[in-house]
């Protein structure tokens, strides 16, 4: 979601630009997420700071999170800084500084599907929080009061409110927050496919290779592909969850770890719908209505990246969503697993690489990229192209650290 947006801002500016995968477009973390536009999404997700959650967390007893014990220590000074930069007013100033990229995403995303032909890949419908806990209701205290202070609406139901909202979720749950802003996606992979045919139609060309091969070349830069070399005045590295395996080589240095998660679809049972996606948060998974079936999709895996998946987060997971909704047959043959990318206070890195005049960096959305990437891509082709920037670029700095 990030390249091809990066991509259809530079083509769309009538820049001459070869998009280089290594797959087809929109195949890895931006086609297996919760498909959510989170334009309401208030503070960043923090490392829990209150010891009894961390216990539970370490413990692996909490749906929300599981850690590969065997990867920590090279985890380690990435924890140490996400549990550092998770102190309450941090997570506030990151939220600050991502405020403006995020209140842009539905209509940079507006802009780019009505190009590209793939509005009925965004709905408008809204999200849904449901309780199963009041002490889960409260942790969202520092949400709402956020979103009071950026007038961003959201409303506070009783079960039977979120049941007429919902009919045929179960009533296992005593409360809910409605967050009628965010956007659903019914398949993710394909509306960031229609933004890599928009870059082709806007006269970019899409090409498969490595990026690993990308080496400065007769003051420019050249990746190695199917179609032979490819030369450039600029490069911009927007690998997701292996963008360091490329920009460490140019020297950048930023905090990077990646938060695995995971997915899998349901049937529906009978004539069960959902208009809009749900988040269990003591469950810790969301339940989505995607074109392919319900999408059930997990919190945060702390792995190696390439370590072989371990889904118990959806084993613990499972039988919640069981409990929420009338769930039939397992669509899939195994759990689809992701990683986002994720730097440890919570911002993208978007903007030059330091010490580097013509390579640019678009990576680190964490939870968010699929929601950020059109914004990203308008922000670093401004960048790129010298124009005055529509956000103040400044917090996404790989420098910052
Ligand atoms: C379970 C889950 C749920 C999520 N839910 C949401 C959500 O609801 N909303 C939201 O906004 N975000 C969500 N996210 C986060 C979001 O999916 C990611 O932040 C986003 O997809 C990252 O996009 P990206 O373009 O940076 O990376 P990717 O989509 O992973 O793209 C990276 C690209 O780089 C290519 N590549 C990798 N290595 C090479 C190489 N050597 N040579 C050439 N090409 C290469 C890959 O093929 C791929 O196309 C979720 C993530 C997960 C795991």
């Amino acid at each position: 979601m990030v390249g091809a947006s990066v991509a259809a801002h530079l083509a769309r500016r009538g820049v001459s630009a070869t998009l280089v995968d290594r797959r087809g477009a929109g195949e890895e973390t931006s086609s297996g997420n919760a498909g959510l536009i989170e334009a309401s999404r208030m503070l960043p997700i923090g490392f829990p700071r209150k010891a009894r959650y961390i216990i539970r967390h370490a413990l692996g007893l909490s749906p929300q999170s599981n850690y590969h014990w065997s990867a920590l220590p090279g985890l380690l000074p990435f924890l140490l800084r996400y549990w550092a930069s998770s102190r309450p007013d941090r997570l506030d100033a990151s939220a600050r500084a991502l405020r403006p990229l995020l209140a842009a995403a539905p209509d940079e995303h507006a802009a780019l599907a009505a190009e590209a032909g793939s509005q009925r890949l965004i709905r408008p419908a809204g999200l849904l929080q449901v309780f199963r806990t009041e002490e889960g209701f409260a942790e969202t205290g520092a949400d709402r009061r956020f979103a009071d202070e950026f007038g961003v609406p959201y409303e506070i139901l009783d079960r039977d409110a979120a049941l007429a909202l919902e009919p045929h979720l179960r009533p296992v749950f005593r409360r809910a927050l409605s967050w009628p802003r965010t956007e659903n996606c019914p398949d993710p992979g394909a509306l960031t496919k229609s933004y890599a045919a928009l870059f082709e139609k806007s006269g970019g060309v899409f090409v498969r290779g490595d990026a690993r091969t990308l080496h400065a070349y007769a003051g420019g830069w050249r990746v190695e592909t199917e179609a032979g070399p490819v030369d450039a005045k600029q490069a911009v590295i927007a690998l997701g969850p292996w963008s360091m395996d490329v920009a460490a080589r140019f020297g950048v240095r930023v905090p990077f770890a990646v938060k695995r998660g995971y997915h899998v679809h349901l049937a529906p049972e009978g004539n069960a719908t959902l208009g809009r996606g749900v988040l269990d948060y003591d469950g810790g998974f969301a339940l989505l209505p995607m074109d392919r079936g319900m999408r059930i999709t997990t919190g945060v895996e702390f792995a190696r990246r390439d370590a072989p998946p371990t889904p118990v987060q959806l084993q613990r997971a499972l039988p919640f969503a069981h409990e929420l909704f009338p769930l039939g047959r397992t669509i899939d043959d195994k759990p689809w697993m992701g990683s986002r990318p994720a730097i440890a206070d919570s911002l993208p890195v978007i903007g030059r690489a330091p010490g580097q005049s013509t390579l640019w960096l678009a990576f680190g959305h964490a939870h968010l990229g699929f929601t950020l990437g059109p914004p990203t891509g308008r922000l670093l082709a401004e960048m790129m192209l010298g124009e005055k920037p529509f956000v103040d670029p400044t917090p996404f700095r790989a420098d910052r650290f």
